[in-house]
């Protein structure tokens, strides 16, 4: 059970990876006030849980790797390589090369400090430990001020469905660079997951729910297909508040197009708007998507916009402030 301070208000973040790591390091700074821009009097105190997409989670040489869950870690940590988006800054690959000199080429990249990570949560499972609690037990390690929640401790997996065959997400990602076509989705598993009762309990308690900007069908929506947890965000609807990772008819980044044109889905906000509208009252749409405004509001959601492209922490922390202020 979560122990809360009397009027701060519970923010709770539905994240994926590369943008949900921007946006949730923007609120995290908001919260903590560092960094120098930051006018003191506009500090935020409020608690911070952020439920972690888990279906592109993979064994690989023994490890559990947790990719969405160690972005966000990693990122709050103040440890994260932004460049990359993954892993930790200025990490080497000493062990990954000696894993390629046993084993044979290797399409998963691993930092030699990013492995410490899975080394003990690898180990921390194997002696029968929840996923959320060897997740919460890493960030006290790493001094990290706010929760960050798997969105369940069991297995599930994304699989990519193409002409090569179905196959794990970041095998599709990083292996074959998502070059292939994409003819299905699949969330393997889900139907026997459960979600952990830290993130229900947050979800229960929470001023305000921001989904962040991810990619909708493989960060997204495997959270709120989890037994429970989709019925609890609809359950708190109207606090729930969605960022579009699609401006105009593209992603920011990464694979979200194809994903979405294989579920048959436009690659438009209008989706995200179909796609999040039982579980999200509000969408925020970008300012050069104004004219879609309308045909969103068809769709049963209150629509703002806002320049939602972070580029940079100061585009994240103003991001952060609309959303915390709307
Ligand atoms: P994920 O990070 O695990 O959800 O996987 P992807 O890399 O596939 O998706 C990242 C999602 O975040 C993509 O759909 C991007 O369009 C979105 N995204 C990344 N950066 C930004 C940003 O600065 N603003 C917005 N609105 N979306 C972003």
């Amino acid at each position: 059970m979560m122990l809360y301070v009397e009027g701060m208000d519970k923010i709770v973040v539905l994240a994926g990876g590369t943008g949900s790591v921007k946006l949730a390091m923007a609120l995290y700074r908001l919260k903590s006030n560092s960094g120098n821009s930051i006018n003191s009097s506009k500090r935020q105190d409020m608690h911070l849980s952020i439920i972690c997409n888990i279906g592109d989670n993979i064994w690989m040489h023994g490890l559990y790797i947790c990719p969405d869950i160690d972005t966000i870690v990693y990122g709050l940590a103040g440890l994260l390589d932004r460049e990359r988006g993954w892993g930790v800054s200025k990490d080497t690959f000493n062990c990954l090369a000696q894993l390629a000199k046993l084993e044979g080429e290797q399409w998963f990249m691993l930092g030699d400090k990013d492995l410490a990570m899975h080394i003990i949560r690898s180990m921390m499972l194997r002696e029968g430990k929840r996923l959320c609690d060897v997740t919460g037990y890493l960030c006290s390690r790493l001094g990290i001020d706010a929760r960050v929640i798997p969105a369940s401790d069991d297995h599930i997996e994304t699989r990519i469905f193409t002409d090569a065959g179905d196959m794990h997400l970041q095998e599709f990602w990083v292996k074959h660079k998502g070059m292939l076509d994409v003819n299905g989705i699949a969330y393997k598993g889900i139907e026997h997951a459960r979600t952990c009762s830290s993130a229900l309990h947050a979800i229960e308690e929470a001023d305000r729910i921001i989904v962040a900007p991810a990619n909708p069908v493989s960060s997204i929506l495997p959270i709120l297909t989890i037994r429970g947890l989709g019925d609890a965000v609809r359950r708190r609807r109207d606090v729930c508040i969605a960022i579009s990772p699609i401006i105009g008819s593209r992603p920011v980044s990464g694979p979200a197009a194809k994903y979405m044109k294989a579920l048959g889905y436009d690659v438009s906000p209008v989706s995200i708007a179909e796609m999040y509208r039982d579980f999200a009252s509000s969408l925020v749409i970008d300012e050069s998507d104004r004219v879609l405004m309308d045909e969103i509001k068809a769709k049963g959601m209150d629509v703002y916009a806002t320049d939602i492209l972070m580029d940079d922490e100061e585009d994240g922390v103003r991001l952060a402030r609309y959303l915390l202020e709307l």
